[in-house]
């Protein structure tokens, strides 16, 4: 699962600082570390430390060992602790030996030792002496001078095994002992370290955090680099949560958005150039067609017979009724485009308005050999649109209706309540849509059958124009057909009541 982010931490300044920070602490506990091991450890030798590691308990047990039979001859005694201190004070230990009561007695530094010390509380050394006895544990808590506290080795000095110890041998560490020289130098030593390492680590941690800042920052200006040259496929890193991630997917976004707007402006260009092609080609045959009629007329005119000339007539009207037809969907299309066709919205019966359109399309369907039918419920909802828009998309349809349609055949508009909307539907029992041009028949200028367009009937117009209107009020025109059984063309209006239910409400 992915962890939530506390958003503080989204933000580059807290990244940036963070970094430095957590820079600047590792480096001050590396550096920490190492001082206490070069400086503030004793400065072993190899040969001291072999000696502490591995013989200094072998030998002072000896020792003991050694001195136990000797102990009331104070001579022979302090021979023997002389020759063994010679040679472990340089590995700065002392041993002692005190007396059953207590009393320094002798040591491996004759006079000095015994007189600094004086005498021990016999109970502590022989607790000492026991083998459960933790060195680590300091007697005299109260000083670190207390030489108690320096003893890590107690051997007891039995004259017999097994008999009371007639006293004890006490290793000891030697005690340290600094001058204030030595305090001042080695206080300098470390407070210039201490500056050098501060400002390293720091220097460090800054030129770390920059680079990773300025590579990041690198990025984006190169994407961005990359999109003033054009390159509006480019996407520079947006991943991260912080401010130049969040920079990184705006640009982004800003890079899809214009390459999305690029693409619809060189379709809509593409589309316009197709567009004048269409219209040209569509102006330019009836024209032609006209031309040549008017042509024959100048020069055969007084020769033609009354029928020849009727035909002549009729073909010339057809053909201007098609330019006629053409031009007038062509500027409705480009108003409807321009958005200049402002829908003149009113409350008002759908049933008129549907008699009014069917009643002009009656002519076209007798002739067609086609019935024109209406369902319409008696209880139906005033409806909110543009009367002249929504009669022009039903005259549309029914035109289609009935030129797409066999004679007998049959055109009903249909009229429902559906859902605060009121439903209506153009259905044929013509001669359907094949499923492959369905998806087309809304595009301009496209047409199902060309041998219609040759003879003036179709231009392609009809449905783009129909959908536009319907798109206008709020729905869709949608098309549901079966090639052989016929189409079924529907779309909404808005109920006049629901309206005004939602103006009250608001
Ligand atoms: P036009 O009718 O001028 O050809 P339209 O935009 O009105 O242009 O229609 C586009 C195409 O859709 C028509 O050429 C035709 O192939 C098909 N079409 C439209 N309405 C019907 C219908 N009721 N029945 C069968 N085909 C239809």
């Amino acid at each position: 699962m992915h962890m939530r982010v506390p958003h503080v931490f989204n933000s580059l300044h807290v990244r940036v600082t963070g970094l430095f920070l957590a820079l600047l602490l590792v480096s001050g506990g590396a550096w920490y570390f190492w001082v206490n091991a070069t400086l503030l450890e004793p400065r072993q030798d190899a040969a001291t430390a072999h000696w502490w590691d591995d013989l200094a308990e072998g030998e002072i047990t000896d020792l003991g060992r050694t001195c136990a039979p000797v102990v009331a001859d104070p001579v022979a005694l302090a021979d023997r602790l002389a020759a063994f201190g010679d040679r472990v004070r340089r590995f700065e230990a002392e041993v002692v030996v005190v007396a059953a009561d207590g009393r320094a007695i002798a040591s491996t530094d004759a006079d000095s030792l015994t007189a600094a010390i004086g005498a021990l509380d016999p109970a502590l050394v022989a607790a000492m002496a026991a083998d459960d006895w933790d060195f680590e544990t300091y007697p005299d808590s109260t000083s670190v001078d207390a030489y108690v506290n320096r003893i890590f080795q107690v051997e007891p000095l039995a004259a017999t095994a097994g008999g009371a110890p007639a006293g004890w041998l006490v290793a000891s560490y030697m005690p340290v002992t600094v001058t204030p020289g030595e305090l001042l130098a080695t206080t300098r030593q470390m407070g210039t370290r201490a500056v050098v390492v501060a400002l390293l680590a720091g220097a460090l941690s800054g030129v770390i955090a920059m680079t990773w800042l300025s590579r990041r920052v690198r990025a984006v200006s190169a994407g961005v680099e990359a999109f003033a040259n054009g390159d509006l496929t480019h996407r520079v890193p947006a991943a991260s949560a912080d401010d130049l991630g969040r920079l990184g997917r705006n640009i982004n976004l800003m890079a899809s958005r214009l390459e999305t707007l690029i693409e619809e402006l060189r379709a809509k260009e593409q589309f316009q150039r197709q567009l004048i092609t269409n219209i040209s080609h569509d102006l330019r045959s009836p024209m032609a067609a006209l031309r040549g009629y008017v042509e024959t007329f100048v020069i055969r005119g007084t020769e033609m017979s009354d029928d020849e000339r009727n035909r002549h007539l009729e073909v010339i009207t057809g053909n201007l009724d098609h330019l006629d037809r053409l031009v007038d969907h062509l500027l409705q299309l480009s108003r409807l485009d321009a958005g200049q066709a402002r829908f003149q919205m009113e409350d008002f019966p759908l049933a008129e308005l549907v008699d009014g359109v069917l009643t002009r399309c009656e002519g076209v369907a007798q002739t067609k050999n086609v019935a024109l039918d209406v369902e319409i419920p008696d209880e139906l909802p005033l409806v909110h649109a543009d009367p002249l828009q929504i009669a022009q998309v039903l005259q549309n349809l029914l035109d289609n209706g009935i030129k797409f349609n066999r004679p007998h055949g049959r055109v009903v508009v249909a009229v429902a309540a559906a859902a605060e909307r009121v439903r209506v539907t153009v259905r044929d029992d013509g001669e359907g849509i094949a499923p492959e041009i369905l998806p087309h028949i809304f595009d301009r200028f496209y047409m199902g059958d060309l041998s219609r367009h040759r003879k003036g009937e179709s231009n392609g117009l009809g449905l783009a124009i129909a959908q536009k209107i319907v798109q206008g009020h709020g729905s869709n025109l949608t098309v549901e057909s079966r090639p052989g059984e016929g189409s079924a063309f529907t779309f909404t209006l808005a109920a006049a009541e629901t309206r005004k239910a939602d103006s009250a409400k608001a």
